[in-house]
């Protein structure tokens, strides 16, 4: 059966001292506690090594919230899948929302690091939403479907069971709306009827996927609760130890 996942994203936040600081309360708060799901904190590159020496990794997770497009080489300021491989990490956030805005990340692009996270024995947590715009004009399940089937369904049946999906709903990120419990649960089942019908039940049964957007202890349970939504990727509420363990504790 599929795992339950609390996936923290800090992104462009803490400096290295106050990433190994964090990094060190959540794993405390974890060790000697009985958790019902997967934890992992995605954590700026330069952060990686150092985090990696103050965490359990059988208990706390560790990923990187990016990787780039090509091997190695002369691509200046990029940082490869092997490279983060190599400090110890082994989860990568690929298509958050953030770098498909900002830094015009694409499915060719994706497709490009998916395959290599692969080749590093990184697991993808791959992020795919809608922009306020599509919720509104009533196209999202057809964007969240083209993100998946350009990026990801080039993948074979086993690769595509080692995907963490994450649905972020961009008008949720960051903004403190979070979607409705019933908002996660009709796309992630959605999400779930197109792997269905790709690779079949049980890839389909065994595949997590994640809500994010303004996930926070007090709304955490309501949406895990749902049978479709395996778990959070978090931002600001995974920059706070006792926020993250109240969303981790979400799953009692
Ligand atoms: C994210 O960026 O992955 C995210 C879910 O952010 P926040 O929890 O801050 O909305």
């Amino acid at each position: 059966m599929r795992k339950n996942i609390v996936a923290g994203n800090w992104k462009m936040n803490t400096t290295v001292p106050e990433g190994v600081q964090l990094a060190t309360e959540v794993n405390a708060a974890l060790a000697g506690k009985k958790v019902n799901c997967d934890v992992v904190i995605c954590v700026p590159f330069t952060h990686l090594t150092s985090v990696n020496q103050v965490i359990n990794q059988n208990k706390l997770g560790l990923g990187a919230e990016n990787c780039a497009d090509h091997k190695s080489g002369a691509y200046t300021g990029e940082v490869s899948a092997s490279m983060v491989a190599s400090t110890g990490a082994t989860y990568v956030i690929l298509g958050h929302s953030e770098r498909r805005q900002y830094y015009g990340e694409t499915s060719e692009t994706l497709k490009e690091k998916v395959a290599l996270a692969f080749e590093n024995n990184l697991t993808p947590i791959f992020c795919i939403g809608e922009v306020l715009e599509q919720r509104e004009n009533g196209t999202y399940f057809d964007v969240v479907k083209s993100q998946i089937e350009e990026a990801l369904f080039n993948l074979s049946a086993e690769d595509f069971g080692k995907v963490i999906l994450a649905y972020e709903p961009v008008w949720a990120i960051g903004t403190g709306k979070t979607a409705t419990d019933d908002q996660a649960e009709e796309m992630h089942a959605y999400i779930r009827n197109l792997i269905v019908e790709k690779y079949g039940k049980e890839v389909a049964e065994n595949t997590s996927i994640l809500y994010g957007g303004s996930c926070k202890p007090s709304n955490a349970k309501a949406l895990f609760a749902k049978p479709n939504v395996d778990g959070g990727l978090i931002g600001g509420a995974s920059l706070k130890c006792a926020d993250f363990m109240g969303i981790v504790e979400a799953f009692d």
